[in-house]
């Protein structure tokens, strides 16, 4: 198969590079054009996986196909942006039928899913990776950004935290657990739902926000820098599962909530006056901590002890000392 038969055949005729609001021309020219009304801004983000780094390989290519676009997705969620578009860009040791088939598939699903249209990317011959390219409109002036917390604020998350971090020795086949345990896990890992809805409706509510891919502690250390403020998080408040409970045991079910990367669930910092109607809307808000003057991030017990843990977060280059 050459690679525009491969092009042609998975991507450009998946239901999902059809088109749609906002995408004025999509693949098969030199470029996409979109179009972003008057008075928004266009919100651009990329996230690359690496076989054998970001996911195992090898990997069921339904299931990296639907997470793969999640992940990028919900950069948009955090900052509180309607999805438009999207591109792809594959390396591919070999092209088999069969993996292209499942994987564009896993693809179409996450992007029906998300409202979001393939339109366009590029197929290259190497090492698995992926990369892609998201695209999505908001509001001049309303995204939500890291850097605007202040003292008083209460610190949020959008749902239960730990999951997929829970999920990883299932994935790489160091455990097995009973079906009601490693399904709502694996869920969490595989089809990660980016909060795209409750991004918008924090815009202009929360004054920070991200989402929580590193783990808790690192991304909350990012709202902490770029706002010049502290904040205190309190280990009893953070939302656990049943599901991790039961299969890591609480106090590991609390590292894997603090430290554990691939939640992405929202991670913002709310004024308290905002709270109320939020939670009377039916937002999963979950407050866990709050912003206080200072800097950095401070874990506390339920006595309001410091038990902040001195590593945090994957990083794939370590800041020299
Ligand atoms: P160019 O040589 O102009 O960069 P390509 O030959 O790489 O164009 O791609 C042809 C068209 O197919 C372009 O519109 C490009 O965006 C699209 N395309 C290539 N690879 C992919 C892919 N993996 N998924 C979606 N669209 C793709
Ligand atoms: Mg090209």
């Amino acid at each position: 198969m050459g690679e525009f038969e491969l092009i042609r055949n998975y991507f450009a005729a998946a239901p999902c590079a059809q088109g749609g609001e906002g995408v004025a021309l999509g693949i098969g020219d030199d470029c996409a054009l979109l179009a972003v009304p008057a008075g928004e801004q266009l919100a651009i983000s990329t996230d690359t996986l690496v076989a054998g780094v970001h996911f195992a390989d090898p990997c069921d290519p339904f299931l990296l196909g639907q997470r793969s676009l999640a992940v990028a997705v919900s950069d948009l969620a955090a900052m509180g942006a309607t999805p438009i578009a999207f591109t792809l860009a594959l390396t591919l040791p070999t092209v088999t039928a069969d993996w292209l088939d499942a994987f564009a598939r896993g693809l179409n699903a996450m992007a029906q899913n998300c409202g979001v249209r393939l339109v366009g990317g590029d197929t290259t011959r190497g090492p698995l990776s992926l990369t892609m390219t998201v695209l999505g409109r908001v509001p001049a002036g309303k995204a939500l950004t890291r850097s605007g917390a202040q003292p008083g604020d209460l610190v949020c998350v959008g749902g239960e935290l730990g999951n997929a971090a829970g999920a990883l020795s299932l994935v790489l086949g160091e455990r097995v657990a009973a079906a009601d345990v490693a399904g709502p896990l694996l869920a969490h890992y595989w089809s990660p739902q980016p909060q795209l809805e409750l991004g918008m409706a924090l815009r202009g509510k929360a004054t920070s926000a991200l989402d929580i891919s590193d783990g808790l502690l690192a991304d909350c250390g990012h709202i902490a820098k770029a706002s010049a403020v502290g904040l205190l998080i309190e280990s009893e408040k953070l939302p656990l599962s049943a599901a991790l409970v039961s299969f890591l045991g609480e106090n590991a079910a609390r590292v894997a909530a603090l430290n554990g990367g691939d939640d992405y669930v929202l991670a913002f910092t709310l004024p308290p006056a905002q709270l109320p109607a939020l939670l009377a809307d039916g937002w999963p808000i979950h407050v866990i901590g709050q912003v206080v003057a200072g800097q950095g991030v401070t874990l506390l017990d339920a006595n309001g002890q410091d038990i902040t843990p001195q590593t945090r977060g994957y990083q794939h280059f370590r800041e020299t000392p």
